[in-house]
């Protein structure tokens, strides 16, 4: 574990830049190079070593925000949460996985660790019993998300950690919804840190990269499956990252505080059923978020029942209806037509997720059009299902 004193956003901008000695330039030189010299040197560098000089400088900015140790970069937040994943499993090993979580991840679970010989259980909650339950004499790995997609709820990052390291299984957490400004699941106990950079790090909605943030002990195991998958990122995704990740502390908390504003708009909007998120003092599990978040995120989910949500989303102006998330356009989708179209009804029903919920990311922008978008939205369409 390594505190680095500096503030976050010195972080987010200096840490780990390489220096253009030759020309003094401000931001870090970008070295496209794949082959380099071996011989007179104490490093063998290659893109899939994970250890060119654009990757390494990354990775000690990541590092350095997830208050770890090492950081590796891949091509996808997929490719750095199965490398980590059969970094630490092999055939007769069992794995427990959170009821709650990304569809990507989901899908994975279940697609592909039985052909490895792996065995899973997800748990039933997303309480601490919940996951305690689960664990069996061969399980290795302990999996969680929070907050967890779309229903924005909130696992005792803690709690969970505390009884991985009591049993000696490795535990992990996919920390992208809060992203390293709201968030640093280390410093609460947890092993192995994840995120899809294509998210909050990227920032922009045009980079698709994934890190593992961890211990140099954790980080040299996931080295080991990391260089055979070869899931490493281009030398010019790297710099660009690089460059998406010096705003990321102002991005964030300007897409937190819209969330916040938003959230408590529509708690009172009478078209509105439910509003899930973490910061109001009417979710469930506030003051547990409140223990372990600096801010509660730039992502909502809310209750939408009486109103017609394909006409509702054709008629915004501002907010986008796409896939994906987090970038510093507000943007919105369905999951049940998207992100859990996968899903049974009855897995959907069991899990609260209504037809009529809409997964809401905020963006940048002022809330206050976000706020007129919506309403002008929601007028439009109430007018014409108006009979004749
Ligand atoms: C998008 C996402 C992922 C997967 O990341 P990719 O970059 O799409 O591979 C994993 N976890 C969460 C929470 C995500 O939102």
């Amino acid at each position: 574990m390594k505190s680095n004193k500096k503030g976050l956003n010195t972080l987010c901008t200096h840490e780990g830049d390489l220096e253009d000695k030759e020309f003094k330039g401000v931001v870090s030189p970008l070295y496209m190079s794949t082959a380099y010299a071996f011989d007179d040197v104490d490093i063998k560098r290659y893109p899939r070593y994970f250890n060119t000089p654009n990757q390494e400088a990354l990775c000690k900015k990541l590092a350095a925000l997830e208050h770890a140790e090492a950081a590796l970069i891949f091509g996808s937040g997929m490719a750095a949460i199965s490398t980590a994943l059969m970094a630490f499993l092999q055939a007769g090993d069992h794995i427990v996985l959170q009821q709650t979580m990304y569809g990507g991840t989901y899908h994975f679970a279940v697609t592909q660790l039985n052909r490895y010989g792996i065995e899973y259980s997800f748990t039933n909650g997303w309480q601490v019993e919940d996951f305690e339950k689960e664990i069996q004499p061969n399980t290795k790995v302990i999996y969680m998300e929070t907050p967890s997609n779309p229903l924005l709820t909130i696992t005792d990052i803690a709690g969970v950690a505390q009884l991985a390291q009591k049993k000696g299984i490795v535990s992990m957490i996919d920390n992208t919804f809060a992203s390293p400004i709201n968030q640093n699941p280390i410093d609460n106990g947890v092993d192995v840190v994840l995120h899809s950079a294509t998210k909050y790090m990227g920032g922009h909605s045009d980079i698709s990269a994934g890190v593992v943030a961890a211990s140099q002990e954790h980080i040299d195991i996931v080295f080991q499956s990391a260089i055979c998958f070869g899931g490493n990122l281009s030398e010019y995704t790297v710099w660009l990252l690089e460059r998406s990740i010096k705003t990321m502390g102002i991005r964030v908390k300007a897409q937190s505080d819209n969330a916040l504003k938003m959230a408590e708009y529509l708690l009172g909007n009478k078209d509105v059923e439910r509003v899930y998120y973490p910061g109001l003092e009417t979710h469930p599990d506030h003051e547990l978020a409140k223990s372990q978040m600096k801010g509660f995120g730039g992502m909502l989910s809310f209750e939408l029942p009486n109103v017609d949500i394909p006409m509702f989303f054709k008629h915004l102006k501002l907010i986008k209806p796409v896939m994906s998330l987090a970038g510093v356009e507000s943007t919105m989708l369905l999951p049940v037509a998207t992100s859990h179209s996968l899903m049974s009804p009855e897995d959907r029903e069991k899990q609260g997720i209504k037809d009529y919920l809409i997964r809401f990311s905020l963006g940048i922008e002022e809330v206050e059009d976000l706020i007129e978008d919506i309403e002008q939205a929601i007028a439009k369409v109430k007018s014409m299902s108006v009979p004749a």
